[in-house]
């Protein structure tokens, strides 16, 4: 049996960013689904292709870690842009997000009077600039240098940042906005849900600026679905489809892992699994027991996926939101991704959050009719807000839930807990107190989509032969 120098367990964004950087060393990749790229991926079904679950990708500008992870891998994405990063309905409203600052500002006056308007989404705006500035942003434990390296990024974020680090996202909106209307926070909510996966109410001033501000950077769309970028990611390395790892066992200088079809040595191991789904891989108790003490973040996605044939031309993005919650869902909002597959036809991934738990507690009658539930309220509500959509131009339609996620790529929910000074010592770091053992991908520092998981790469970047 052959020893490689790293295997990664999964090739959703965090594995195969990482596998990217690594392409000089014996690298194996194995992927339990069919297709790269986990929730970032695309699947086919009845002769379609759609996108799994992300559909946007920011980050892909100069100091950014995406961008510099894919410089130093070498690596170009074919990427569109969209001028319209995402466009909100709310009813009559209709707010078209992108990098212009003053279009966004007039249109927020439009539609959401306020005096102060200007100055929140200036100090907004500058927060984030300020953010993808810091040059020393790090976090990891279990060793002397790792902690330094946190230390290092934590004065460096409190001299930028000062005592705004310590703000909640409401106090900070209630100083600026006071008097918002509902419509207003609602607005400002729903882009949140998107981006930090969390509304104001939950969230430090920080991540609410990150999150608002996602839309002022170039937000992009892959041409030939998100998956291609993994193929890309993914050129040249060793990659298992369809291959599980089921168990790993750590001896004293390699870690062993069976997988569904035989077993490997590797010298290192990096879990793109979450951290939820970790503890059954590994028979050691202490290993276990690690996995056990992270608390399972229960939200999720309820994903609906359509073809629609018609002659319109759509944006590739839209967030609407509604006046009601949807049933099964902890949200009154939802988003679409339209993409052009052919002259007049469209897959769509249309997208909303939900409890994981929820579904995955109901029996399979129940599942059947809330799944059904819940996807005939979004078809309908879709419908009402698209009106040069007939139901007749949708040809085919089906949806998941976080049952749907398990079955695919074995995790039913999404994200992990929120970022925040308070339980910075209850984060999961990219290093584990196992030596040769890490994690990556949004359950870990620094969280969700493109950008958050790129940042957690780049500081396992470092750990990894630090
Ligand atoms: C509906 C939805 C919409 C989203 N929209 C956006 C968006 O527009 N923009 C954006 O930037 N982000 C978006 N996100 C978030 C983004 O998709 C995720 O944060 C990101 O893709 C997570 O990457 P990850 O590295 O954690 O890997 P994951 O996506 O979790 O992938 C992990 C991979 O590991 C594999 N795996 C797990 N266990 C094993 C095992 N034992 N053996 C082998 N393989 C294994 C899985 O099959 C999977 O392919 C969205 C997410 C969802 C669900």
């Amino acid at each position: 049996m052959q020893t490689y120098d790293i295997a990664v367990v999964g090739s959703g964004v965090g594995g195969s960013l990482i596998a990217s950087l690594h392409k000089d060393k014996k690298l194996i990749v194995f992927e339990k689904d069919t297709n790269l790229g986990g929730c970032s991926g695309n699947f086919k079904r009845y002769g379609y292709t759609f996108n799994t679950g992300a559909t946007t990708l920011a980050g892909y500008e100069k100091n950014h870690p995406l961008k510099k992870i894919l410089q130093k891998a070498g690596i170009r994405f074919d990427l569109e842009s969209s001028e319209v990063a995402i466009r909100f309905q709310q009813g009559e409203k209709v707010i078209d997000r992108g990098v212009c600052f003053e279009t966004f500002m007039e249109q927020i006056e439009k539609n959401y009077p306020h005096k102060n308007n200007e100055i929140f989404w200036k100090k907004i705006k500058k927060l984030d600039e300020k953010f993808w500035r810091l040059k020393h942003l790090h976090f990891a434990k279990y060793r002397f240098i790792s902690y330094m390296l946190t230390l290092v990024g934590l004065v460096e974020l409190f001299l930028v940042f000062r005592f705004s680090l310590f703000q909640s996202a409401r106090s900070f909106i209630k100083k600026y906005l006071p008097d918002i209307s509902p419509e207003y926070l609602a607005f400002i909510d729903s882009g949140l849900l998107i981006t930090v996966q969390a509304t104001s109410k939950e969230i430090p001033l920080l991540s609410l600026a990150l999150g608002l501000s996602y839309p002022f950077h170039k937000v992009y769309f892959a041409k030939e679905g998100m998956g291609s970028l993994f193929e890309e990611l993914l050129k040249g390395v060793d990659v298992r489809l369809s291959e599980e790892v089921v168990c790993i066992t750590k001896e004293s200088d390699f870690f062993l892992l069976q997988t569904t079809k035989q077993q490997y040595k590797a010298k290192k191991v990096i879990l793109n699994a979450t951290l939820y789904d970790s503890a059954k891989l590994f028979v050691q108790k202490e290993i276990k027991e690690y996995y056990e003490q992270f608390d399972f973040h229960d939200q999720s996605a309820f994903t609906l996926y359509m073809v629609l044939k018609s002659k319109e031309e759509f944006l590739h993005h839209y967030q609407i939101l509604l006046d009601k919650e949807i049933p099964n869902a902890i949200s009154k909002s939802f988003f679409v991704s339209f993409w052009k597959q052919d002259e007049g036809v469209y897959s769509l991934t249309i997208s909303t959050h939900t409890k994981a738990s929820f579904w995955l507690n109901l029996d399979k009658q129940s599942y059947k009719q809330e799944k059904l539930k819940t996807e005939e309220f979004i078809k309908q509500a879709f419908l009402e807000n698209f009106v040069e959509i007939q139901e007749e131009d949708i040809v085919k339609l089906f949806s998941a839930s976080s049952k749907t996620f398990q079955r695919y790529i074995g995790r039913s929910n999404c994200g992990g807990s929120l970022i925040s000074l308070k339980n910075l010592t209850k984060m999961a770091s990219c290093k584990t107190p196992f030596e040769g053992l890490y994690n990556i991908g949004d359950t870990v520092f620094a969280g969700q989509g493109w950008p958050g998981v790129a940042l957690g790469v780049s500081v396992l970047d470092k750990e990894l032969y630090m």
